[in-house]
């Protein structure tokens, strides 16, 4: 309240002056002194209004909602709530005109965007690396191939853009930000395999994704290969070839012996004629980020896929919350380049920080209003990770199995298991699909052994798929990207409590949750041995308040290596009963000593939460 005294009763106050006019939009997340002067008031107004209201709040304290309707309809202002960015972003579309789109004579073929999927071991990584590398253009400085998440090859007076990451993984993780960036799927099956459980992934993906389909039979070189068998099977999954009197183009070939790879390319391209993939190469660009990171010589660097316009280096960019002027653009074959036309992937510098996959770029009107966007996208998602309360919305919730069961449908729980071993992954496994019944199926996007990560909660989101872990924790970022996605990740170190869960959903019984609420997390820095008390780690908090007494987990590469409590916490040599974010301290665990730099510590709370 301190600084709010001076203003208090001072001729600041305007509490007669008349409101603004008409509409006041309003960011969610300000405080009575960033709100008020809209609505020409003091802050002090404010806070005293909302303090005779029973509100204490100070001038730079975040406003909620209620309290600033309240106050509008105290003075009788007219606000629409907003949330951060969103206001530049409407601005910023509008900006980008867009109406050129629509203009036929300004629409160009582009070549399509294919993604190469399939079983593991069927030859997708082959294919890829065989396209790519007789393309590369020989004599040109180091006639290297740069793998940069995808790459553009001529074929037959066209072009055609391949996705450089094999599998549905990355079409997954794209799609669940919303982006969709294939326009033909390339599905590899091997013809002495023929279609297995990922083959049938990938179609289901790829159907899903309303994206069509061109089959490569692989491997027809091998003794055992059985084209026929292949295409019984595919027409099982209404993938009926050509030859069979179907509309599914399949092509015989050896990524290997470099057979038929020819054919493919040009089936490619009738395929991409017949779905008129066009686009307008005027105006400036817009398109996906495909991977970005940062470079330790260069800063972030993002692949970036253009989607119409042309992109030019010295153009400003937003990609997500990161904005910048493009300061050099890379293509696939290590090149520098001055601009980049459609579905023209391109590695560009200059950003201000690391995008994410599947986040849109796009080319502002200047540098103001990019820099303005990306930051207002960063203070929102800053402000969704801090209300951890936002999960829960999206993705088919444990507790929506019984519904589902009871109105009669055949109810698919979707899981994704992460497991410390490989004993415990195949335990848990077996042990769940015995729950399975006639009306309950269980089916497992993904299982493999280590902790929760941001490419599982990515998988997760596509799939609507409830994460379960066995012995293993989310890290940092995966929780909070859980949480702004709303994916379910349930935890567990006792199998039986597991399946008893699971058991009680497919009844509608799912009992209260305990939700753990992740109080504190310490980086282990330096381990010191101390005769008679044994070790202390010598930590960073990294988040929240590490308190003495409080519940720990000792985590190792996502994995739960130790559960105990907090024995002693120092600061320096003092005694210490919490200590915060960003300062460092010693910790003694009860009886754990078998710590090492990197390690992190973990400390929560359990609470019920009540089901709604
Ligand atoms: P991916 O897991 O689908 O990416 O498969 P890879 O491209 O890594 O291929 C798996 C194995 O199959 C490798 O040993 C390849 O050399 C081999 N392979 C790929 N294509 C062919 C082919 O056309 N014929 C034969 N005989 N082997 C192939």
């Amino acid at each position: 309240m301190d600084e709010l005294q001076p203003h208090l009763g001072t001729n600041y106050t305007r509490d007669d002056a008349p409101v603004p006019e008409g509409t006041i939009v309003i960011e969610r997340g300000v405080s009575a002194q960033e709100f008020a002067p809209k609505v020409n008031r003091t802050a002090a107004d404010l806070v005293r209004f909302l303090l005779k209201n029973g509100e204490m709040v100070t001038a730079t304290m975040t406003l909620s909602d209620e309290q600033m309707e309240l106050f509008a309809l105290e003075i009788g202002a007219e606000i629409l709530l907003v949330e951060p960015g969103q206001q530049e972003e409407l601005e910023l579309q509008a900006l980008f005109d867009d109406s050129d789109d629509e203009i036929e004579a300004l629409q160009q073929s582009r070549p399509p965007v294919v993604t190469v999927m399939g079983h593991v071991d069927h030859g997708k990584t082959t294919l890829l690396d065989k396209i790519r590398n007789a393309n590369v253009v020989a004599g040109e400085a180091g006639g290297i191939t740069q793998h940069i998440g995808a790459y553009k090859v001529p074929h037959d007076g066209g072009a055609i853009t391949f996705i450089d990451t094999p599998g549905h993984a990355a079409f997954t993780k794209m799609r669940a930000r919303g982006a969709q960036v294939t326009d033909i799927v390339v599905l590899v099956v091997a013809a002495d395999d023929g279609v297995m459980p990922q083959t049938a992934e990938a179609i289901n993906h790829a159907k899903s994704a309303d994206v069509p389909i061109i089959v490569a039979i692989n491997k027809i070189d091998k003794e055992n290969a059985d084209v026929d068998r292949v295409m019984a099977q595919l027409s099982e999954y209404e993938l009926v070839p050509e030859s069979w009197g179907g509309d599914t183009i399949t092509v015989q070939m050896s990524a290997q012996q470099n057979l038929g790879v020819d054919d493919l390319l040009s089936q490619l391209l009738v395929v991409a004629e017949l779905e008129e993939l066009t686009a307008n190469p005027t105006g400036r660009a817009k398109g996906i980020v495909l991977e970005a990171n940062l470079d330790t010589g260069r800063g972030p660097v993002a692949t970036i896929l253009v989607d119409k316009g042309t992109l030019r280096v010295g153009d400003p960019i937003v990609a997500g919350a990161a904005w910048g002027r493009v300061r050099a653009m890379i293509d696939d074959q290590g090149r520098q380049i001055k601009e980049a036309g459609p579905s023209t992937p391109v590695q560009v510098l200059g950003l201000s920080a690391v995008p994410g996959a599947g986040d849109e770029f796009r080319v502002a009107p200047d540098d103001k209003t990019a820099r303005t966007v990306a930051e207002a996208r960063e203070q929102r998602s800053r402000l969704t990770n801090q209300r951890g309360d936002a999960r829960v919305q999206k993705g088919v919730k444990l507790e929506d199995i019984f519904s589902q069961i009871q109105a009669g449908e055949v109810a698919t729980l979707n899981l994704l298991l992460k497991a410390d071993v490989h004993g415990s992954l195949e335990a848990v496994t077996e042990s769940l699909r015995k729950l399975e019944r006639d009306e309950v199926k269980l089916s497992f996007v993904h299982r493999a052994v280590g902790g929760i990560t941001e490419n599982d909660i990515s998988l997760a989101s596509a799939t609507n798929a409830t994460i379960i872990g066995f012995n293993v924790r989310p890290d940092r970022k995966a929780r909070e990207m859980a949480a702004a996605e709303g994916v379910d990740i349930r935890t567990y170190e006792i199998i039986y409590k597991l399946l008893e869960d699971i058991e009680r959903a497919m009844v509608g019984m799912l009992a209260p949750e305990f939700e753990e609420v992740v109080t504190g997390e310490a980086e282990v820095r330096e381990v010191f041995r101390v005769p008679k008390i044994g070790a202390i780690a010598g930590c960073l908090v990294r988040s929240g308040v590490i308190t003495r007494g409080s519940k720990v987990r000792f985590i190792r590469d996502g994995v739960i290596i130790w559960k105990g409590s907090i024995n002693s916490l120092k600061r320096f040599k003092d005694d210490a009963r919490e200590v915060r974010e960003g300062f460092e301290c010693g910790i003694g665990l009860s009886d754990f000593t078998d710590l090492k730099g990197g390690d992190l510590i973990e400390t929560f709370d359990e609470r019920e939460v009540a089901r709604v």
